[in-house]
This record gives structure tokens, C-alpha cells and sequence, in this order.
């Protein structure tokens, strides 16, 4: 008898064959793909294989990748096709489903990995249908839980699996549809084509309406008091009464009357008592908006999440649940970690006479909420794996700790017949948050104060202060308001918001829109509302839910959602032209960085066909005016004509700061700047040559991050066929080669 067991990706498979074998398993290959083989305790044969997540992807046929040639609408009733995604992997799971008698999907358990579990049982099936198979389910690769799974395996989930394809012909469909239509609308298509997807788009929005918000805000001024006093000589601060003047001969009124006192009297002083209950345990949404405090993007916090998962460290990092269930032992996890730097904080903890957790809202039954399932030590992680961990144990210990009690004493002044409070707030117990230092300290000393005392006034002012426009949204706070309005599910949400990055839609970590990312989404907001708003997306993610619970099917759903991209379809091809125009002339805008000197005409920026950056007269090809531009940093017009050529005046933003220049390389203004760049250039290369290149090479820093895994969603389907489909050549009469590339010029001064 020969077991097969199946994980989503090699190092889980190294790692169950590690702890079932009990570290006697033999690596072999097949294709190259690794593969795990030990004898059990029946003495049958096992091997252990991980896929590289996906096994399929969804492609249209290949017939249909011309973009020029087929209608975008064409594409929606088009059944979609498996594309191998890792042949070798496939070649391998034949190979091993021959000799297999019983075959476990213990791929991570969920929408996607039940999925992919499937995709791989498709592959055994064909080489070997009477293959018996079984599913594993654990929420943490640790020894006890992997044990215990394979003692008692269950059925493959079909629904589950189901509700994962549904999404991904939905987001191919949608992706494909809506990409190429306003790519080719606005004449964007190659390395530059515009991306809009189901889930990517809402998203968009989101960040542009906020931005608009702000762009719209007009700040209010007002105005406050502020007196700094003094008892014995412990110093300390009160505000007026009116925390907020809104008009400034009042405040000056009162400052007139406050200012006079050398001293003022303390008429009442209260003190009240606060409780604060230890925050919920972690599910993905708030680990990744925890992680975001710690200047982590979401998709290097999840990547590393999935790291530390799957070496046993912490649990399973996609979960909605926030409530943890009776059979996760609190006691058992701190004991565990007492071999950590934590040691002291736990032996506080489970000093304790009973240990409580924390609940949230969201009380799911497929894992638990994120926690630290296996002791680390900073020495054996990089530094940003050791600081999400460090993460995960903290939130976890909070959540076993109990509440924090904070004093807050309110002080009323009277500062020459004017009322200034002052408060302060001292914990009387800090509670959980001794172990979850991760809020700023809101203690704030107040000396004791008692009615009737007499306080020093050192002096009284005013701050001239105005309303300021909400905030920009950070990438965790971005990921709580996608959970709040049901855009993306808890797997997806930061590779999408990644996606926006990547096509240089949004920029920053407080995220702003580029002027690309608003013209597609003020366009499609525009003429195609249902594209850009969260509720069509939010009723298919709802959809697909009913689906994994047996209540829907993939073609009910699938043909529902082709309904509803039809009808947008129809309202968008009635107004293509106005959307093309609209967002041709925002883009033109973005990139225009100054006046031809030959025409009159705008110079644009903009990528050749080898996709480097140079700037031409939009003329063309009446006017052939054309300047080579640096390949790096952002590029804006100066709004200035050069005085000795005519030619625009640019800033160049890059890691060396702000440079302003002509555009024109031979212009005499620029003669010297780049004499001393190619000196510059020259000396680096003598030094280079003289130090010889291993010493440079070993004197380099160790690389922290690891080969970024592949994503294992789906999310990217739409932009993947938009790019492979792309053109081989432009629509129009190419452009002259674009002249030869620009160096980056160095720092002026
Ligand atoms: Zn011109
Ligand atoms: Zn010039």
C-alpha cells in the first residue's frame, strides 16, 4: 500500500513529511520536483509532494489574444480554458499518482486550497481512478495538529472548491472584458494598458473619492487657549473651557481677561475611572492593519505571515474568526512559549488564577484566529519575520490579559474669571497593556491638585489653528474599509491593493491616486457607476459564500455575473468615445511637461516601444521635436521655457532629491551638469576596477527577504491576459525610435 499526500507548496511538504516520519523521510526528485518518502508505522509507503499553489490557471484560447481583432464583449460568454500553470508539477503528480493506493489533499484549508487541492486530484484521477482519497485539515503545522488530522481525515469539500473557481472565471472574465476595453478606448494598450477589475476598481475608488474629498476640503479657521501653570514645581497645561473658539474676538477677549493673572484657583478637580478591555484576537484584517503600524505593507506582512505558518511558528493566517474555540488550550500555548524573550510576561500571565481570552465579533468555524502555535527566537527569523511574530505572541498574551485602569483627573482653573481645565491620566494598571506596547502612551502626569489651591500661571496664549481634511488611507486601514463594504475576501484584499501599485494606479504609504489611476477611475465612475461601486462585488463575494454552503452553483453564479458585465458593457460601448476622450485629455494632462519649441504643440512623456521613457511633441508626426528622459524618478514640467534653447524646463524627482533642468541634453545650460555626471561615472568605474568585484560583492549586505513566493490568488487573471494579450505592435504609425536613452543627472551642488 503506497500513500501519496499532496500540500500546496514544498516547504509544508517538507515539513509534514518531517514531523509524521519523525525526521526520517528521504528527499528524492521527480521532474526536479522534490519529494518526500518515508515507511510509517504500518510500514507503508508514503511521499510527500508540495504544488507551487495553483495547478491551473483560467485562460481564454489563444485565438482570441488579439486585441485589435475581437470585440472586449465577445469575450463574456466565452468558457474559459485550463492552462497547465507548473508542467513539471503535473508531469510529477502523474508520475507519483500511478503508484499511489490512497491519496490525502492536505493543502491549507480553505476557498483557494481546497481549489487547488481539487485541481490536483484532477491530475491523480486521470492517471489513476481508483485512487481512494481523502482531505486533511489543520490550522497549524505543528506536530499535535498534523498528528491529529491525519488520524481522523475527512471528505474533500467540492462546494468549497467550487465557490473558488466561480471567483476565478468571474475575475478572468471581468478583468479581460473591462481591461481591454478601455485600454483600446484610450489607446493604452502594451507594457501601459489600463487595468480595471471586479474587486480592483471599487477599491480604486475608494482612494480617489477620498482624495477629491480632500482636494475639496476647505479648512475652517479656529482658534484656542492655552495656559501653562505651574504647582510647587511640577509644570502643567489647561485649556480654555471652549475648547474651540470659532471666532477669534472671543478667544482674544478671554485671553485679554486670563492674561492679567499671575495665579489661578483650582474650583473643582473629579477623578474618574476607566476601564479598557484587552483588544480581540487576531483575524487577517486586523493583523494586517497591526502590521501596517510596524511600516509593513499588507503583502509583505501576509508573505512573512505565511512563512512563519508554514514553519509551525503561528497558526493559519487567513481567517475571519476572532473568537478562539474551546479546543485551543490558552494555558498549553503560553507554556510554550516560555522558551521565547518573552519568558517574564508569561510566567505573569500564567500566574494568573484563571486565564480568559478576549472575543471578537466574528465567530467562525474553519480556523482560528491568528496565534503563536511554536517558540522563536530572534535569532532564528530575519528581522521583519521576528517583528510580526513578536506581533502575533504580543497580541496573543493581550488576549489572555485583563483589563487596564486608567485614572483621568479633570482639574477646573479660574484664571482671572476665565475657566481652563486641566486632565490628566495616570493607569493604575496597565492590564494587557504592559504586554502590547504597540499604542502610544497615553499617560499624562498631573500634580495634586486639590479645590481651593493656589497654582502659578506662567503665561496664556493663543494657537491659530483650521480643520484639517480627513486622513489618507494607510494600507491597513485601506484593508479594514474592503472588509467593512465586502470588497475581496480576507486571501485577496492586499494582493489587490498591491495590484493598484504595481499598475502605478496609487503611490505612497499614506496611498494617493496618480493622475493615472483617477482618469480610469473618474472615467469608469462616470459613465459605468455599478464598475466602480462595492455593492455589485460585495453580492458576488456574497454569492460565492452561498455557493461553498451548498446553495448555489458555479454556472448559476457565473451566469449572473455575465448578465450584469453585459449590461455594463452595452452602457460603456454607447459612450466610448466620450470615455476614450475623457481619458486620453487626464492622461495628457499628467504627462505633459511643457510647450514645443518648433510648434507650439504640448511635449508629453511617454514610453517608446521598448518601453523606455522619452518625450515628444504631440504632433507628431507633423512635428518630430522628441528629448531622451531619465528612465527613473517621477517627471514633472516646470511650467518654464528654457532661456538659451526654448526648450521646456523639467523637475527630476529621484532617491538623490529634486533636480530642475532644461529637458534638451545639448543645450548649453546643461554642459556642465553632465560634464561632472560622466566624471563622476568615470571615477566610479576606476574605483570599481581597482577593488575588483568579489570584495565589493562580499563586503554587500545578506539579503533579508527571501524569493518572493508566487502569489497563490487569482486576482491577477484579468491584468495577466490583459498583458500576454497585448499587441505585438502598435495600432497606429509607430513613432520614430525614441533617441538614445537619457543618464540620470547627477545632484546639482
Ligand atoms: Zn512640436
Ligand atoms: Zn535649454
Amino acid at each position: 500500500m503506497t500513500l501519496l499526500i499532496i500540500s500546496e507548496k514544498e516547504i509544508a511538504a517538507r515539513r509534514i513529511a518531517s514531523i509524521l516520519s519523525r525526521g526520517t523521510d528521504k528527499r528524492t526528485h521527480i521532474a526536479r520536483v522534490p519529494v518526500h518518502e518515508f515507511l510509517d508505522d504500518q510500514g507503508h509507503e508514503v511521499a510527500v509532494v508540495g504544488l507551487q499553489g495553483h495547478v491551473f490557471n483560467l485562460d481564454y484560447p489563444s485565438h482570441l489574444n488579439n486585441w485589435f481583432k475581437i470585440n472586449p464583449r465577445d469575450l463574456i460568454d466565452v468558457p474559459p480554458v485550463k492552462v497547465e500553470e507548473a508542467p513539471h508539477i503535473v508531469t510529477a503528480l502523474r508520475q507519483l499518482a500511478r503508484e499511489a493506493d490512497e491519496v490525502v489533499i492536505a493543502t491549507d484549508y480553505d476557498r483557494e486550497g481546497e481549489l487547488i487541492g481539487v485541481e490536483a486530484l484532477q491530475v491523480v484521477l486521470e492517471e489513476n481512478p481508483k485512487a481512494k482519497v481523502v482531505r486533511t485539515r489543520f490550522s497549524a503545522l505543528t506536530p499535535e495538529e498534523v498528528h491529529a488530522a491525519f488520524a481522523s481525515p475527512v471528505e474533500v469539500d467540492h462546494a468549497l472548491a467550487a465557490a473558488g473557481e466561480t471567483r476565478q472565471v468571474i475575475d478572468l472574465v471581468w478583468g479581460a472584458v473591462l481591461t481591454r476595453f478601455i485600454s483600446i478606448t484610450s489607446s493604452r494598450v502594451g507594457s501601459d494598458f489600463l487595468s480595471v477589475g471586479r474587486v480592483q476598481s471599487p477599491t480604486l475608488a475608494l482612494v480617489v473619492d477620498l482624495e477629491e474629498e480632500i482636494e475639496a476640503f476647505k479648512p475652517v479657521p479656529y482658534w484656542e487657549l492655552w495656559a501653562d501653570c505651574a504647582k510647587d514645581t511640577s509644570e502643567f497645561r489647561a485649556h480654555h473651557k471652549t475648547k474651540r473658539f470659532d471666532r477669534r474676538e472671543e478667544a482674544d477677549a478671554a485671553l485679554e481677561r486670563a492674561k492679567g493673572a499671575r495665579e489661578g484657583t483650582v474650583a473643582a478637580v473629579k477623578v474618574t475611572t476607566r476601564r479598557e478591555k484587552p483588544p480581540a484576537p487576531f483575524n487577517t484584517t486586523s493583523f494586517l492593519a497591526a502590521a501596517s503600524s510596524l511600516k509593513m505593507s499588507a503583502s509583505r506582512a501576509m508573505d512573512i505571515a505565511e512563512d512563519l505558518y508554514t514553519n509551525g511558528y503561528i497558526s493559519y493566517p487567513r481567517t475571519d474568526n476572532t473568537v478562539y474555540g474551546p479546543s485551543l488550550d490558552l494555558r498549553a500555548t503560553l507554556e510554550r512559549l516560555r522558551e521565547t524573550p518573552f519568558r517574564d510576561d508569561i510566567e505573569v500571565l500564567l500566574g494568573q488564577r484563571e486565564l480568559h481570552a478576549s472575543r471578537g465579533k466574528t465567530s467562525a468555524t474553519d480556523h482560528p484566529p491568528i496565534h503563536p502555535t511554536m517558540p522563536a527566537s530572534p535569532g532564528a527569523l530575519r528581522p521583519d519575520a521576528w517583528r510580526v511574530y513578536e506581533l502575533v505572541v504580543r497580541r496573543f498574551m493581550a488576549t489572555v490579559a485583563w483589563d487596564a485602569v486608567m485614572d483621568n483627573t479633570t482639574a477646573q482653573l479660574d484664571i482671572g474669571g476665565e475657566v481652563f481645565v486641566a486632565e490628566g491620566r495616570h493607569y493604575q494598571d496597565k492590564g494587557w497593556k504592559r504586554f502590547y506596547p504597540y499604542f502610544r502612551d497615553l499617560e499624562a502626569p498631573l500634580p495634586a491638585l486639590a479645590e481651593g489651591d493656589r497654582v502659578e500661571v506662567r503665561d496664556v496664549h493663543r494657537l491659530d489653528l483650521e480643520t484639517k481634511p480627513p486622513a489618507r488611507f494607510s494600507q491597513g486601514k485601506l484593508i479594514q474599509e474592503m472588509d467593512r463594504l465586502g470588497l475581496g475576501t480576507k486571501s485577496t484584499r492586499h494582493t489587490i491593493i498591491q495590484k493598484l501599485y504595481d499598475r502605478g494606479y496609487i503611490e505612497g504609504t499614506s496611498i494617493k491616486p496618480t493622475g493615472t489611476g483617477r482618469a480610469v477611475s473618474s472615467a469608469l465612475g462616470k459613465h459605468a457607476r455599478t464598475v466602480t461601486e462595492p455593492a455589485m462585488t460585495a453580492t458576488l463575494e456574497h454569492d460565492m459564500s452561498l455557493i461553498a454552503d451548498g446553495k448555489s452553483s458555479l454556472d448559476k453564479v457565473v451566469g449572473e455575473s455575465r448578465e450584469m458585465l453585459t449590461s455594463i458593457m452595452e452602457v460603456l460601448e454607447r459612450e466610448r468615445k466620450a470615455i476614450g476622450d475623457e481619458i486620453k485629455i487626464a492622461l495628457r494632462e499628467q504627462n505633459t511637461i511643457g510647450k514645443c519649441p518648433q510648434c507650439g504643440g504640448s511635449i508629453v512623456s511617454m514610453r517608446s516601444r521598448r518601453n523606455k521613457r522619452f518625450a515628444g511633441c504631440i504632433n507628431f508626426p507633423k512635428c518630430r521635436q522628441s528629448y531622451p528622459l531619465p528612465q527613473h524618478g517621477r517627471i514633472e514640467g516646470l511650467g518654464q521655457q528654457c532661456e538659451a534653447c526654448a526648450s521646456p524646463r523639467i523637475a527630476l524627482f529621484s532617491r538623490r532629491g529634486k533636480m530642475e533642468f532644461c529637458v534638451n541634453l545639448e543645450c548649453p545650460t546643461n554642459a556642465e551638469r553632465l560634464a561632472r555626471s560622466a566624471e563622476r561615472r568615470a571615477r566610479m568605474e576606476a574605483e570599481a576596477a581597482a577593488k575588483g568585484a568579489a570584495p565589493a560583492a562580499a563586503d554587500a549586505p545578506a539579503p533579508v527577504a527571501k524569493p518572493k513566493a508566487k502569489p497563490r490568488s487569482r486576482a491577477k487573471a484579468g491584468a495577466r491576459t490583459g498583458a500576454k494579450a497585448g499587441p505585438k505592435r502598435k495600432p497606429r504609425a509607430s513613432r520614430k525610435p525614441p533617441p538614445p536613452e537619457a543618464e540620470e543627472p547627477p545632484a546639482s551642488g
